[in-house]
C-alpha cells in the first residue's frame, strides 16, 4: 500500500466557469506509480466544486442553467450582508455540488466512462487561481 499526493493549479474565469481536469488527474495517477486504488480529488476553496459530466458545450450549458435555477445569483444572501464580497450564491453552490471526488483506478488508468470527464466548476464572482489536490491510495 502506498499514498501519493500531488497538486496542480487551474486558472478560471469564475461565474460557473467549467474546466476539464481529467488529463491532470490521470497524469497524477500515472505519476504515483501505483497500479490500482482510489484517487481522491479535492479542490481547496469554499466557492468551487468538482463533478463529472460529459464535457461538451451542450451538457455544460445545461448544467450552468440548472445551477442558476437552483441557486440564483440575484437572490438575497445573508453572507453578502455579513461579508460584503457579493458571492453568497457561490458558497451555496459549492456546498451543494461539493468539493471532492473519489475515483477508482486500475492498471494505472482511471475507471471513468468514455464520455465522463472530471470537471472543476468555479462559482466565485471573479477569476481565480485554484489549487486541486490529488491524493492517491493504492498498491
Ligand atoms: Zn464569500
Amino acid at each position: 500500500m502506498g499514498v501519493y499526493t500531488e497538486s496542480f493549479q487551474v486558472k478560471t474565469k469564475g461565474f460557473c466557469d467549467a474546466v476539464d481536469i481529467t488529463e491532470q488527474v490521470q497524469k497524477a495517477v500515472f505519476n504515483s506509480g501505483l497500479n490500482q486504488g482510489i484517487a481522491l480529488v479535492f479542490i481547496a476553496g469554499s466557492t468551487a466544486g468538482l463533478t463529472t459530466i460529459e464535457y461538451e458545450s451542450g451538457a455544460i450549458s445545461d448544467l450552468k442553467r440548472t445551477i442558476e435555477e437552483l441557486v440564483p445569483q440575484n437572490r438575497e444572501y445573508q453572507h453578502n450582508y455579513r461579508w460584503g464580497d457579493g458571492n453568497g450564491f457561490s458558497h451555496i453552490r459549492s456546498a451543494l455540488i461539493q468539493t471532492d471526488l473519489s475515483l477508482p483506478f486500475s492498471g494505472g488508468k482511471l475507471l471513468i466512462g468514455t464520455w465522463q470527464q472530471i470537471v472543476l466548476l468555479d462559482f466565485d464572482n471573479r477569476s481565480r487561481n485554484r489549487k486541486v489536490i490529488v491524493q492517491i491510495i493504492g498498491e
